[in-house]
């Protein structure tokens, strides 16, 4: 169970609209700066732990900033990702760029910034090579397939189109030794969303199992293992956090049993979680613009799926807050949408809540991770703003809301004229 409190009340939220008018995602720095340092705190029994913030998850440089002054750094996969890294003091081997089907320019980008480089494919060695030139670190993706057995943990990762088999990471690593590459990584992202603990001491053991058997086969020194993302959040009121030490204790288990025993530490531990980071800390805040009653009962915003796609993409549960409504009972079963012309804007379904009248202010939880950076203009819908709650109990505007102008920005509407 999590209770689903909000980090603001109405009386502010009335307040800060007058300047900011809804809708907007609004993110609690303290509460993400206090499960940094639990995540730190808990993963500190492995020597040399680094997080790496998955930069899509929610790609704001004021964010970047504060996670970087909790001494993360930041996994990137795009142009744009590693330019706001940069942007945000975040340069170096504190960049992990792990990209798929990879334009040249991104990795030229990468070598600049001396990112670690982690290679989806076999092939991008040689193309890395021709176009940026090898580090003397670089990192390969795993796809572990079919799992002898089968895994019950990690399923079958055969269909995703990431990573290297294992036969190639062998054939990989051999290459980059003979090129005189000094240090190695080897990353695997297998999970989303996941809340078993014991789903991410799997994925540690498989990768600890295949350091010790490429190292001993071709005599080299893993640097680091980077157990990739995708720890999940509690999105329901009645789900369990996951326990971060229950993971790291887990991982220290399989480390001493693999790793030291085979004398292959120190291996630096590395995870890049983006949702369990900021996920929890996000609210989209958007006020009633009208209530419909036909064969159901709609409570339509003034926000809509180019705010927040994940309830209309993959039905996913968001909880729902009335401001000011908090200790009443919920009475009253809505669909809460939004106005784009597609029946799929649906904040929610069929949700109980108190009863809801025009101008109420509701509060959408957990939309701090791919909440706003989903966002998309169809019907010729805006994104909204993002601001910031400070610790000090300020808001911040970190970026503001689009306009009609930013919209018609790459269209040449002078040109128009002459165009018949
Ligand atoms: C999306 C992604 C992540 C982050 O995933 P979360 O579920 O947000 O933790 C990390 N690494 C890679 C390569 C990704 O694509």
């Amino acid at each position: 169970m999590v209770l689903k409190t909000l980090p603001f009340t109405k009386e502010q939220i009335l307040e800060i609209k007058e300047q900011y008018p809804t809708p907007f995602h609004v993110y609690d720095e303290k509460a993400i700066r206090e499960n940094a340092r639990k995540l730190k705190d808990a993963f500190s029994i492995l020597e040399g732990f680094q997080e790496f913030f998955a930069v899509k998850a929610l790609p704001n440089p004021y964010i970047l900033k504060v996670l970087k002054n909790e001494g993360f750094g930041a996994d990137c996969s795009s142009l744009p990702e590693l330019i706001l890294s940069e942007k945000s003091g975040i340069v170096g081997e504190n960049i992990m760029f792990s990209s798929n089907d990879t334009p040249a320019e991104e990795f030229v980008k990468a070598k600049e910034l001396g990112a670690i480089i982690n290679l989806d494919d076999i092939s991008h060695i040689e193309f890395l090579e021709e176009t940026a030139g090898l580090p003397e670190l670089v990192c390969f993706r795993f796809n572990p397939g079919p799992l002898k057995g089968g895994n019950v943990f990690i399923g079958n990762p055969e269909d995703a189109k990431y990573g290297f088999t294992k036969e190639q990471l062998f054939e990989g690593y051999r290459m980059l030794k003979e090129k005189g590459v000094k240090r190695f990584g080897l990353h695997t992202m297998v999970a989303s969303n996941e809340l078993d603990p014991e789903y991410f001491v799997e994925t540690a053991k498989l990768l600890f199992e295949t350091i010790v058997e490429i190292s001993k086969e071709l005599d080299i020194r893993f640097d680091f293992v980077n157990l990739g993302g995708g720890i999940g959040i509690p999105y329901k009121p009645e789900d369990e956090p996951v326990p971060y030490d229950v993971i790291a204790k887990g991982v220290k288990e399989q480390y001493d049993a693999m790793i030291k025993a085979n004398g292959l530490d120190p291996l630096k531990i590395y995870l890049e979680c983006g949702r369990t980071i900021t996920g929890p800390y996000g609210y989209l805040v958007t006020e009633v613009r009208h209530l419909k009653h036909i064969y159901k009962d709609y409570v339509g915003t003034d926000a809509c799926m180019a705010n927040l796609m994940r309830p209309g993409l993959y039905g996913a549960y968001h909880h729902i807050t009335v401001l000011g409504k908090e200790d009443q009972p919920a009475t009253t079963k809505y669909d809460v949408t939004g106005s784009l012309c597609e029946n799929n804007d649906k904040f929610a379904i069929d949700r109980m809540l108190p009863e809801v009248e025009r101008g109420d202010i509701l509060a959408i939880h957990d939309t701090g991770a791919h909440g706003h950076a989903m966002g998309f203009n169809y019907n010729g819908k805006l994104r909204s703003a993002e601001l910031l709650l400070r610790e000090d109990g300020s808001f911040v505007r970190i970026r503001r809301a689009e306009t009609i102008e930013d919209h018609f920005v790459t269209l040449d509407l002078e040109g128009l004229g002459d165009f018949n």
